[in-house]
């Protein structure tokens, strides 16, 4: 028998042993019994020495033996990637794969598409009658050029039938579809900028080398990637694109499909349908697929031959995972760019701290685009309007209403940003002072005044509007603050004749949804929207000229040494949206604080002022990138249950093996939301300025925590490295 090393999704950090009458190679799938259930298992390992009593190992059922394997490089970001984020190999490996690929059961391969034409024999054939005008149409397809079966079905719904025949016949020349078919050119010149950026990114070709790509908004950072896609694609390399929300982008794909109309690209993020996921999934890893554009997830996908990884809007929280595998996509690109050896692109109009700091330190080459590429587009003006002596009309001042009034007179298209959905964040007691929070999270009810309820935007929890207050009975509630839909509401009264749209969670519940809005935008059928961040993110709205922010202040008073980077973040991408192509846009922001940093930096729309300003503080407090932090969570029905583990962990540590001098401990302390879906949820924070230490401190704590959790079972403990959420 041989031993093998296998991966399996079970909360353990080590691998099982089972065995196997021969060595299979490692990467292979197989089905195995764990607990008497028959479960998926990736062979990590063969001829292993097994270190438990062999009688006791179990055989390996079946082999998935496809003459295919995960390779070894993905084997390697895996194994990186859980010990990196402290987190069970294989339950890492599992989460990496595509639903069809986790289920202990044979996955077929996808066929590798392919292209037909008429051989030399069978242009020496007659074409069938015209008369059989179907069928001939479809001959004359085969005799101009190479075509795939899709493209003659749409002259004949027959035409699989007809081409099995004529290919019988030796009749036919078939060949695969190239992964990578021509590129037409870009309409576009580079500018001198970009064109620098992509001569830069190109030099490092086929060697690890970092870039930031800084550039404003619409500056053509998507022109510079394309430019470099192509000529990756064009050597039969394959381009790993990743982006923060495919399904807020559908502009992206279209451009895509524009530029790369004969690329095969393969689509993943979490709303692809499972089996085409799992196909696009093999499709890469196949080489079958030259680009390969997805969220987050997508960083795990196997590539036969990858040349280039490009991360849009690099700054995006959306890249770290905040469940499970605490995973930050766009670290594990730069290390799987560093892996492969290949350039890697991260682009952004306002680069998160750590990227910039990178920069600076000379780790990350900058690349820059400082004007806008679209000849005629100018930055808007931004303009912060104090409203600490202004009255408010529903959350607008009056110069608010009559900039909106104007722009709608003169047929502008005018956007209002409050990243707060529902109608109204709070319902209110007038008499008794009651506010409406949720049993299960330490947060406020939201009204939602046209589902008639109030609901947690944080669980699943929702009730009826009351008509009185529970503690006093009395009957004025009032709806405290705005929402989009209040927002939505007021705009009606104001400007009755616009065409106004919401645009937030609740109004793109459908898959479709974003699609109809994004036409409906497009074809100038809409006056003024009202939305969230849905509406900051990447998006070009030519004839957008007015950007309105109602009220972001309450970023400023968060605990989160994150937040004011952000909110400026949050603010310049949205001003961002304003005067993108031939029309000058104007940005009014309405705050109670205009002299703080945030706002003076978005005024000057100075990004590198803002950055190196708060590297400064940064820096003076010890926070990230300036030091390494992790966070070690615990949950539990209470308070003290969920700190009571923490706390043993520490006084046990501090005891028996102390952490290396260079790492301090802080906690436990509740988070900052400390009640999420009915549990308290207690954190320590572990820092360090030495990364090795931080993970060896993580490692003792993690021990610990297995001890431990036999004694506290009620209590849920995890790891999260490089935490974002406080
Ligand atoms: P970003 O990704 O930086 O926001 P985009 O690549 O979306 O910018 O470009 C913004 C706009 O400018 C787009 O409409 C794009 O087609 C146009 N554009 C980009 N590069 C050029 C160029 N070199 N010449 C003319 N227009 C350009
Ligand atoms: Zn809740």
């Amino acid at each position: 028998m041989i031993y093998h090393q296998l991966a399996l999704n079970v909360p353990l950090y080590s691998l099982l042993t089972y065995a196997h009458p021969t060595a299979l190679p490692a990467g292979t799938r197989v089905a195995v019994r764990f607990r008497k259930r028959l479960m998926a298992a990736v062979v990590w390992e063969s001829n292993v020495q097994p270190e438990i009593d062999i009688s006791k190992i179990l055989p390996i059922e079946t082999v998935f033996s496809d003459g295919w394997q995960l390779p070894a490089g993905w084997r390697a970001l895996l194994s990186f990637t859980a010990r990196y984020y402290h987190y069970p190999l294989g339950q890492a490996v599992m989460a990496a794969l595509p639903k069809g690929l986790r289920q202990p059961a044979a996955v077929p391969l996808p066929r590798q598409e392919m292209m037909y034409t008429l051989s030399t024999s069978g242009r020496l054939q007659p074409p069938p009658p015209a008369r059989f005008h179907k069928q001939h149409a479809v001959w004359q397809c085969l005799q101009s050029a190479p075509v795939t079966l899709q493209q003659l079905k749409t002259k004949h719904t027959q035409a699989a039938h007809y081409l099995n025949q004529w290919q019988q016949q030796g009749w036919i020349e078939a060949k695969p579809v190239p992964a990578c078919g021509s590129i037409p050119a870009s309409q576009h010149h580079l500018n001198q900028q970009q064109q620098h950026a992509s001569t830069s990114i190109q030099a490092k070709y086929n060697q690890f080398a970092p870039f930031l790509l800084f550039g404003i908004t619409g500056s053509g950072k998507t022109e510079v990637y394309f430019d470099i896609m192509a000529k990756v694609l064009q050597q039969d390399k394959q381009v790993l694109f990743l982006l923060p929300e495919i399904n807020l982008t559908p502009q992206l794909m279209q451009r895509v499909r524009q530029r790369f109309p004969h690329t095969v690209t393969a689509v993943l993020h979490s709303q692809t349908a499972a089996g085409q996921r799992t196909s696009n999934y093999l499709q890469a890893a196949l080489g079958q697929a030259a680009l390969v554009i997805g969220t987050r997830l997508a960083v795990f996908t196997p590539m036969h031959n990858l040349g280039l990884i490009v991360v849009d809007e690099e700054h995006d929280y959306s890249f770290k995972q905040e469940s499970e595998l605490r995973y930050q996509a766009r670290d594990l690109a730069v290390w799987r760019a560093r892996q492969t050896s290949c350039p890697i692109v991260l682009g952004s109009a306002t680069p998160s701290l750590e990227s910039w700091y990178k920069t600076q330190q000379g780790d990350y080459q900058l690349l820059q685009l400082s004007e806008r590429a679209h000849a005629s587009a100018q930055l808007p003006q931004i303009h912060l309007l104090d409203i600490r002596r202004l009255p408010l009309d529903n959350g607008f001042s009056d110069i608010i209403k009559q900039k909106l009034q104007t722009n709608f007179i003169h047929g502008g298209l005018s956007m209002v940003y409050l990243n707060r959905r529902g109608f109204a964040p709070a319902l209110f007691c007038a008499a008794c002072g009651h506010t409406f929070g949720c049993p299960n999270c330490s947060a406020k009810m939201v009204l939602h005044q046209h589902a008639g309820q109030l609901r947690c935007h944080h669980c699943d929890f929702h009730q009826r509007i009351p008509y009185c207050c529970p503690e006093c009975g009395n009957q004025d509630l009032n709806a405290v603050g705005q929402g989009t839909q209040r927002i939505e509401e007021t705009l009606q009264h104001l400007l009755p004749d616009a065409r106004i749209l919401r645009v937030d969670r609740d109004s793109t519940t459908h898959r479709q949804d974003w699609a109809e809005i994004y036409s409906k935008i497009m074809q100038r059928q809409v006056d003024v929207l009202v939305g969230t961040q849905m509406l900051a993110k990447g998006h070009d709205f030519p004839h957008l000229n007015l950007v309105v922010v109602l009220n972001a202040d309450n970023s400023l008073y968060s605990a989160d040494f994150r937040a004011p980077e952000r909110l400026f973040a949050e603010l310049m991408q949205v001003s961002g949206r304003a005067g993108r192509a031939d029309c000058s846009g104007e940005v009014w922001v309405q705050t109670r604080q205009p002299e703080h940093k945030v706002y003076q930096a978005l005024a000057a729309q100075n990004y590198v002022t803002f950055a190196t300003a708060e590297l400064a503080e940064r820096q003076e407090m010890g926070m990230p990138p300036f030091s390494y932090m992790a966070a070690i969570r615990a949950d539990a029905k209470t308070m003290r249950e969920a700190q009571e583990l923490l706390r043993q962990a520490l006084q046990g540590i501090g005891q028996q093996q102390p952490l290396p001098a260079s790492v301090s401990a802080f906690g436990p302390v509740p988070m900052l939301m400390a009640r999420l879906a009915g549990y308290e949820r207690a954190q320590v924070f572990l820092e360090s300025k030495n990364r090795r230490d931080l993970h060896h401190s993580i490692s003792i704590w993690q021990s610990w925590l297995q001890h431990l959790e036999k004694i506290y079972p009620r209590t849920r403990w995890l790891i999260d490295v490089d935490p974002l959420e406080m």
